[in-house]
């Protein structure tokens, strides 16, 4: 793609229209209330949900793009000068319901497709809807670029559904039915599983003050309360969620502490008094149902007493990536997740360009203690990727990337980007 046209979750200077595909602070960096370098274009719910985020941001730059609509979008070319127009259809991303979406662009570098952070479930009926309207706006095209959400791009990652992961968590609430509940969330995200909870249960579940108000904004009204006297189970933010603050709160009142995540597992564990509910990654791959009596029963697998850690993910897992490659059959595809510590290239394992299929091919046939996946794996060791906690939060980059000087240029004959008034165009 051209330069200087478009910026996905990337807020430098030197664009004409910048996405957002969801309000996770990896995808905000550089955003703040004072930030004003053009429109902004988002999905309903992240428009509804900035002014939390951002108190104080101009508004009046929100551009909402409804799901499953084409928009165009007029822009400068930095090359000719003269207009080109690319044109923008917001899917939902199945992230979270928290308004995350994936962005399919079409203009004259072909169709170009963002997914943010995605999870890519085939027994979801959302994910079902998000396929035709895919599908449909693809109308039998293929994506000629992909940036793919490649968290856990590696066959190594291999974790339920989100509906299996929460009758988990409902399996461990229930086993402990004298205990105080603290289960570790983000700002945004997984309020389906709380709500999942709430209503198997019956019971209201406790958030902080500012989490109560994304929630009310989010339309759930009755489920959450701030008074810790009307229920036992609390969702705390993730930063504060540690052994230390379980340890200590069991000495007023028996508790435990459920992590949900697809990277529940902590390489390197302290001691056997500090480590997290850490099966083999190999149990996880062979089995998607995690027998927690079983890992309790024997602390020599890496069990934290206190500590349960469920692999509830936003995230899709390696077979969903390789469903969804397959789906849409890019070109070419890059990973958004990019950073030293934690970087899976998705050509590694699903090819370059048109060979892709082939590898795909290759990469369904990998048994495990194959040679293939044996070599695989000790390139991995070597470091071109790590397993670690913080790669949850480690920066994601866009490479849809321009250049500086020449958009300057452009947008001082046209500052930012406005949506055609025919914008509702099904074509
Ligand atoms: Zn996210």
């Amino acid at each position: 793609m051209e330069a200087g046209l478009i910026s996905v979750d990337r807020w430098a200077e030197g664009s004409q229209s910048y996405f957002l595909t969801h309000l996770h602070s990896d995808h905000t960096n550089g955003l703040s209330p004072k930030w004003s370098r053009g429109p902004l274009f988002c999905s309903r719910i992240t428009a509804k949900l900035f002014p939390c985020k951002f108190p104080g941001f101009s508004l009046s730059l929100l551009r909402v793009l409804e799901l499953g609509i084409w928009y165009h979008v007029p822009l400068v070319s930095s090359l000719t000068g003269s207009e080109t127009v690319v044109s923008v259809m917001a899917i939902d991303a199945q992230h979270c319901p928290a308004g995350a979406v994936m962005y399919l662009f079409r203009g004259a570098f072909g169709f170009m497709l963002y997914t943010g952070d995605f999870r890519w479930e085939a027994s979801s009926e959302k994910a079902e809807m998000g396929r035709k309207m895919l599908l449909s706006a693809l109308n039998g095209m293929k994506v000629d670029t992909l940036h793919i959400d490649n968290t856990y791009c590696n066959p190594s990652y291999s974790f339920p559904s989100r509906k299996g992961a929460a009758k988990q968590v409902i399996d461990v609430i229930a086993a402990h039915p004298e205990h105080d509940i603290i289960i570790g969330i983000d700002n945004l995200g997984k309020e389906d599983l709380l709500v999942y909870i709430a209503h198997v249960l019956n019971i209201k579940i406790w958030v902080w003050p500012e989490r109560l108000q994304i929630m009310h904004l989010l339309g759930f009204h009755d489920i959450f309360t701030t008074k810790t006297s009307l229920t036992r189970v609390r969702a705390v933010p993730r930063y504060s969620f540690s052994i230390e603050t379980i340890e200590d709160m069991n000495e007023m009142r028996p508790t435990i502490g459920i992590m949900p995540s697809g990277l529940p597992w902590v390489v390197g564990s302290v001691d056997r008094s500090t480590r997290f509910f850490s099966p083999p990654l190999n149990s996880v791959q062979k089995n998607c149902s995690w027998n927690i009596n079983e890992e309790r029963d024997n602390p020599s697998k890496g069990l934290h007493l206190l500590i349960y850690s469920i692999p509830y993910s936003d995230h899709s897992c390696f077979s969903e990536i390789q469903d969804f490659v397959n789906l849409v059959q890019p070109a070419n595809m890059r990973g958004i997740v990019s950073s030293t510590s934690c970087y899976i290239d998705p050509r590694y394992f699903f090819g370059r360009q048109s060979n892709y299929l082939n590898s795909l091919r290759e990469s369904f046939e990998w048994e495990e203690g194959s040679d293939r996946l044996k070599s695989i794996r000790k390139k991995l060791d070597y470091g071109r990727y790590k397993i670690a906690q913080k790669c949850e939060k480690s920066p994601r980059q866009t490479r849809v990337d321009f250049s500086c000087g020449r958009v300057r240029r452009v947008r001082r004959k046209k500052r930012g980007a406005k949506i055609l008034e025919d914008q509702r165009n099904d074509g």
